[in-house]
């Protein structure tokens, strides 16, 4: 019997409730078996010496998703030395097993606008189902400008929308401002135990 698996990459620095959310919508949406999160290593998109180390993202994202059956989270990218790209995750999952009519690839509208920089984002409508939640900002009638190929392989998921960013949370947690009701409480907690993003000035994305 199939399996269908959703993967979510992100840099997760932190994790919070848009990201669970827009994982959660997809799932049903697709009527996915499984979502698994996939915390960048070194992200090439970033500026990594800024970044939450890839253990804390890590611990983070387990923490957040600790007791979703559905949800579970890969060390693929934090355990690999080079940069992590899309492409090469969607490989090792089909090389794994994986059929690619089973692996779907969850990511946000902001994320799916900038595919094009993307490392050989024209491998991936043959790899995976794009599966792309809707996201406070960024607006879908840019979907229209995407190459025809990816757009055949896209599944557009409405969510309720929430407009909070990793961005914010760093922020908010710089100035004591609060992140409550933003990320799930554990988090919360790990950030604080932790004392991330005190002292550091917030890298924007
Ligand atoms: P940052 O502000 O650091 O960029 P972020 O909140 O955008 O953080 P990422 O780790 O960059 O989080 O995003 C991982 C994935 O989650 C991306 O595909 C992104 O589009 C999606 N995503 C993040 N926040 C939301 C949200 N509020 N609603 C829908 N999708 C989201
Ligand atoms: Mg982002």
């Amino acid at each position: 019997m199939s399996c269908k698996v959703g993967i979510m990459g992100g840099t997760f620095d932190p994790i919070h409730y848009g990201h669970l959310l827009a994982a959660e919508e997809c799932r049903r949406s697709l009527k996915l078996d499984r979502i698994v999160f996939i915390p960048t290593g070194n992200p090439p998109h970033k500026d990594a010496g800024r970044l939450t180390s890839a253990e804390d993202r890590y611990a983070m994202t387990l923490l957040a998703t600790a007791g979703v059956p559905e949800f579970s989270v890969s060390r693929t990218e934090v355990d690999r030395a080079r940069p992590s790209h899309t492409v090469d995750t969607l490989k090792e999952f089909i090389e794994r097993g994986i059929d690619s009519r089973d692996l779907y690839f969850i990511t946000g509208l902001d994320a799916l606008l900038s595919i094009a920089t993307w490392k050989d984002y024209m491998q991936i409508p043959s790899l995976c189902t794009i599966v792309t939640a809707t996201r406070p900002g960024y607006s879908l009638a840019e979907v229209e400008s995407l190459p025809v190929e990816i757009r055949g392989k896209l599944k557009l998921v409405e969510i309720p929308q929430f407009a909070i960013s990793s961005t914010e949370i760093r922020s908010r947690a710089r100035e004591s401002r609060g992140i409550r009701f933003l990320v799930p409480r554990l988090v919360e907690s790990y950030i604080e135990s932790c004392g991330l993003y005190r002292d550091v000035e917030v890298p924007q994305s």
